[in-house]
C-alpha cells in the first residue's frame, strides 16, 4: 500500500469531489435528524490511503480503521498525519503495540485485559467503552451493567475516557437499534461523558434522533466493501 506517499500524491481529484459531496448527503441527513454538531467519523477500512486524504480534505479530522495489520500499512510510513485514526475495531491485546504509535483514539475498549494493554502501551490515551446492547454472540463490547465500573477502571488506569460507543444489531432494520442507541445516550448522561459513538450509514438518523454525538460512516461516504470486510464486530 502507498503509506510513504506524501499528501499531494495520494490526492484523487475525482475522489476528494465524490467524498465531499457524498459527506455533505451525510451531513444533510444529520440535519434531518435533528443533530447539531455530530462528528462524522469517516471509516475507511478496506479503502486505500486516497480515501482517508479525500474524507480529510472535505473537512473530517479523523478516520475510522478496524484492522490493526491495514493501519500499520496504511499509515505505518507516515512521519506524522495531519488527522485523527480512530481504532473501531475487536482490539486484541497484542495488537495494542502495533497500533499505539498510530491510533489517536481508541474506542472499543470492552474489558479489563484491553484497558490494562492501552493503559501501559499508550499513558493516557483518548479511550471509548463499547458497549453491546444487543447481546448478540461474537460481538465486541460489555454489557451495559459493566460498563460503570469498566469506565471507573479506564480512569483509575490513566486512560482519558472521552465516551461510550456502541454497534447497533446487525440483524433487524433501523428502528431496532433504537432502544440500544437510548440506553447507550441515557449511560453517558449519567456518567457525565460526553462522546455518544454510535450509528453507522443504516441506521445514523436513529442514532442522531437518539443522541449521538459521533456516528461512524463508511459505505455511504466510500461505497460498498467486498463482503469478507462488511462484518462488524
Ligand atoms: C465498518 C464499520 C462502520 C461503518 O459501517 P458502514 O455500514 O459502512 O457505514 C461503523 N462502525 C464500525 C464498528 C464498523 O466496523
Amino acid at each position: 500500500m502507498s503509506s510513504d506517499l506524501t499528501p499531494d500524491e495520494v490526492c484523487d481529484p475525482a475522489l476528494d469531489q465524490l467524498v465531499a459531496e457524498r459527506l455533505e448527503v451525510v451531513r444533510e441527513r444529520i440535519r434531518l435528524a435533528g443533530g447539531i454538531g455530530v462528528e462524522v467519523l469517516p471509516v475507511t477500512k478496506t479503502f486505500p490511503p486516497a480515501a482517508c486524504w479525500a474524507a480529510f480534505r472535505a473537512g473530517c479530522s479523523a478516520v475510522g480503521e478496524n484492522y490493526a495489520q491495514e493501519v500499520v500499512a496504511k499509515f505505518g510510513a507516515q512521519r506524522s498525519l495531519p488527522f485523527g485514526v480512530h481504532f473501531i475495531g475487536q482490539l486484541q491485546t497484542n495488537k495494542v503495540r502495533l497500533l499505539a504509535p498510530l491510533v489517536t483514539c481508541y474506542e472499543t475498549i470492552d474489558r479489563e485485559s484491553v484497558l490494562r494493554e492501552v493503559a501501559k502501551r499508550v499513558p493516557g490515551a483518548a479511550v471509548l467503552v463499547q458497549v453491546n446492547t444487543s447481546s448478540e454472540p461474537g460481538k465486541g463490547g460489555c454489557a451495559i451493567d459493566q460498563v460503570p465500573e469498566l469506565v471507573e477502571r479506564a480512569v483509575a488506569a490513566g486512560l482519558r475516557v472521552r465516551g461510550l460507543m456502541t454497534v447497533g444489531p446487525t440483524v433487524g432494520g433501523p428502528e431496532d437499534a433504537r432502544p440500544g442507541f437510548r440506553a447507550v445516550r441515557a449511560l453517558c448522561d449519567s456518567l457525565s461523558l460526553e462522546v455518544c459513538s454510535m450509528g453507522m450509514t443504516a441506521d445514523l438518523d436513529v442514532a442522531v434522533q437518539e443522541g449521538a454525538t459521533e456516528v461512524r460512516v463508511g459505505s455511504a461516504l466510500f461505497g460498498g466493501r467486498p463482503p469478507a470486510a462488511r462484518a462488524v464486530r
